[in-house]
């Protein structure tokens, strides 16, 4: 090995502690993580309303929705329950409940629309749905029954679903034989499918297991934080794996308290830093942008003298943002972190303020993981400096896509991350640019297959490709190029207007010019790296 982490296959092993994982095969991830011991401490607080839950007292929560799924609404092994919901604490109770019965949880974007929903519930064929009054209507038309979180004014239903039980009333109604149930799971049973367009193509499900789960979790407990009793602030949506996993599942087995907010709002987020005495912000890249630049305004207004870090994540974070946040807010430090939905949080991380120098650097390799580097064009595996595509293993790597065929993992167990990296000599992971098609607009994934089929649905349009286009603040969005079919006149607004009717504000075009033809490859490859070049060159 040179350096202890990279040997002559040129494989580089995590310098981080050593991963230890139970040996029980039959152990469900709910049940890991309950059986930490941290009764006292409040786990998460609900800023909307300032109800605080303490680990205990979830535990329990969780155990009397799983009895009541189970008895009254007759989930059984195996079946999907998909969350439509604001982030709020009652997503942790729900998810972990489905995952102790090892029904298997699928999470859906809120903002997302109707038509992009039922496309999710066709493919992931969903038994209940957990949801609020005010989202229940993008489930109108599907068949499936739903569990609301709280009755808001009447009990309305809208399109003839069926209501099986309000979550307040469930957690209150006394158990039905025993207390906890707990289905028999098998490490390898799914236990989650959240939604990602990998390295191409449209959004599929990323099947996880409990076995999966279970090593994200105990990488955390092999390798705490700095001070395991933090208090964090997370703002980040909880249907996305950065939260979901990170801030629920593995900040809940450390006994840190997770302070949730509904959504994304500046004002809303300091003053719940302030009054909870947080120490720690959790992040997407744009975020920081909009604190560097109100800055001034932030310190004026809020005391943030308990702030230490912010964990920031989902996409990248410059040197420069890096920086100028730095100056602005010279006390706290920033920790980025890198991972995938298909790693299940596996992948690379600061975690110290002496790491959190090393500006630009995504961190070391995360415990338990191997990661090599390999050149795209030859598939040689490249060595210490050398530039190539990421690929990772480990015991946290997604078992594949469900309901598709597409190959993520090589037969040797490697995940190709579609992401064009580098590590340095002491270890740093370094990402250099996205090979995958992905474009990711504040965090959020866009998948351009999807974009591109509704534009070839447009009666003009005779081909069309969909391109990340570099934007200050939102890092990436998507920009189209249309080629129109002989005679058409369509413009521009033309095109972003037909498109935004369809998808989730997130995913509107956002620019859109004409070409006589897409270039491909021989192959019919799109080539979307030198539509790019041209798209900036105009500029
Ligand atoms: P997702 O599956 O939505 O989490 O998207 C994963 C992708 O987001 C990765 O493959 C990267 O392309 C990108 N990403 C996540 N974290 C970072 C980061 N810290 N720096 C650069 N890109 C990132």
């Amino acid at each position: 090995p040179r350096n202890g982490f990279c040997n002559a296959n040129s494989t580089f092993y995590s310098k981080r502690k050593p991963l230890a994982l139970p040996s029980n095969d039959s152990l469900d991830v709910t049940t890991f993580i309950s059986s930490q011991t941290h009764r006292g401490t409040t786990a998460f607080i609900d800023a909307a309303t300032d109800h605080r839950i303490s680990f205990s007292n979830l535990c329990r929560a969780v155990d009397r929705l799983a009895n009541c799924l189970h008895h009254d609404v007759g989930i059984q092994r195996g079946d999907v329950v998909l969350v439509l919901s604001p982030n709020s604490i009652s997503i942790p109770i729900v998810c972990l409940s489905v995952m102790s019965l090892g029904a298997v949880v699928t999470t859906v974007n809120p903002l997302n629309t109707a038509g992009e929903i039922s496309r999710q519930i066709a493919d992931s064929n969903p038994k209940l749905a957990f949801t609020t009054t005010e989202l229940a209507s993008k489930l109108a038309g599907s068949d499936i029954s739903i569990l609301l979180e709280r009755v808001v004014d009447t009990l309305c239903a809208p399109g003839g679903l069926k209501v099986v039980g309000i979550l307040s009333e469930m957690m209150k109604k006394e158990p039905r034989g025993q207390e906890v149930i707990r289905n028999r799971v098998n490490k390898d049973d799914t236990a989650i499918l959240l939604y990602s367009s990998g390295t191409t193509g449209q959004s599929k499900g990323v099947n996880s297991s409990h076995g999966n789960l279970i090593a994200h979790v105990a990488r955390y407990i092999a390798e705490p934080f700095e001070q395991p009793q933090q208090t964090f602030i997370c703002t980040v949506p909880l249907f996305h794996t950065f939260g979901l996993l990170n801030f629920v599942l593995a900040t809940l087995a450390l006994g840190s308290t997770v302070v949730i907010l509904p959504r994304f709002d500046l004002g809303e987020m300091m003053a719940a830093a302030e009054k909870y005495r947080a120490t720690t912000l959790i992040l997407v890249p744009p975020v920081l942008v909009t604190m560097i630049n109100r800055a001034d305004e932030i310190m004026a207004k809020y005391d943030v003298s308990f702030l230490r870090t912010v964990r920031c994540g989902g996409a990248p974070l410059s040197k420069e943002v890096t920086e100028g946040f730095m100056k602005k807010y010279p006390t706290v430090d920033v920790y980025q972190g890198y991972a995938l939905t298909e790693s299940n949080g596996a992948g690379a991380s600061i975690d110290s303020v002496e790491e959190s120098r090393r500006y630009g650097a995504v961190g070391l390799l995360s415990c338990g993981v191997e990661a090599r580097i390999v050149d795209p064009n030859t598939g040689w595996v490249m060595g210490l400096n050398q530039t190539g595509e990421l690929w990772l293993k480990g015991p946290s790597i997604a078992k594949g896509y469900f309901r598709n065929e597409e190959e993520i993992i090589t037969s040797e167990g490697w995940l190709k991350t579609g992401d064009l990296c580098y590590i340095d000599d002491d270890g740093f992971l370094f990402i250099v640019d996205r090979l995958k098609e992905l474009i990711k607009y504040k965090g959020y994934q866009v998948p351009p297959a999807e974009l591109e089929a509704l534009l070839l649905s447009h009666p003009d349009i005779l081909d069309a490709a969909v391109i990340p286009f570099p934007d200050k603040e939102a890092g990436q969005y998507p920009m189209a190029y249309v080629a129109r079919k002989s005679g058409s006149n369509l413009c521009e607004k033309k095109v972003i207007d037909f498109i935004s009717k369809q998808v989730a504000p997130y995913k509107k075009i956002r620019k859109v010019a004409f070409i006589d033809s897409i270039p491909k490859t021989p192959s019919g490859k799109t080539l979307r790296k030198d539509l790019l070049k041209f798209a900036i060159s105009k500029l």
